[in-house]
C-alpha cells in the first residue's frame, strides 16, 4: 500500500540533519537493511546540503523533502526555489564544482547516483531546482 509524506523547513545548515533522519524513519517501514538506510540517509543529506548552500546561496528560502513507499520502494524528491542550475549535465560530472574555494570536491550527485538505483534533475535558472531519487 502507498504511504506519502511532506516536510518543509527554511534553508538552515541546522536542518539537514532533521531532514535526513525524518526520511530515514519513514524509509524504516519498508524494512531496509542498515547499509540500506544509510544510503538513503547520504543521498538525502547531499541534496539537501546543495538546496541550501547552492540553490540558497543569497538568501534564506524554503527547502521541501517528499517521500513516496510503493512497491517496497522509496521515491524521495527534494526541492527549492532558488537558484536553479544552468548546466545540470556538467554539474552531474564527478568533480565539478562551482565552489572549489569552499572545500566541496563537485562529488554530492555522484554519491547521489551510487547510494540510489536512480537519479534525475529538473532545474531551471532563477525558478530552482528538483532532485528525484528512487531506491
Ligand atoms: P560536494 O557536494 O562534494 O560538497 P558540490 O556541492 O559542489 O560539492 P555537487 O553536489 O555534485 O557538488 O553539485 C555540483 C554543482 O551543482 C554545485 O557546485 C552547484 O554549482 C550545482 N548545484 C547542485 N545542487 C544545486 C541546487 N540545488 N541549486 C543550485 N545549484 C546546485
Ligand atoms: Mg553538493
Amino acid at each position: 500500500e502507498r504511504n506519502y509524506m511532506k516536510l518543509e523547513f527554511i534553508s538552515k545548515s541546522s536542518n539537514e540533519s532533521f531532514a535526513r533522519v525524518v526520511v530515514a524513519a519513514f524509509a524504516s517501514q519498508l524494512d531496509p537493511t542498515i547499509e540500506e538506510l544509510s544510503d538513503i540517509k547520504t543521498a538525502v543529506s547531499e541534496a539537501v546540503t546543495n538546496a541550501i548552500i547552492h540553490g540558497y546561496e543569497y538568501g534564506e528560502g524554503m527547502v521541501t523533502v517528499e517521500a513516496t513507499l510503493e512497491n517496497n520502494q522509496i521515491e524521495i524528491i527534494i526541492e527549492d526555489k532558488g537558484k536553479g542550475i544552468e548546466d545540470v549535465d556538467k554539474a552531474m560530472e564527478p568533480f565539478y564544482t562551482s565552489k572549489p574555494d569552499l572545500e566541496r570536491s563537485g562529488m554530492g550527485f555522484t554519491v547521489m547516483e551510487t547510494f540510489m538505483d536512480k537519479l534525475a534533475v529538473e532545474s531551471k535558472v532563477g525558478e530552482g531546482t528538483k532532485v528525484i531519487m528512487t531506491k
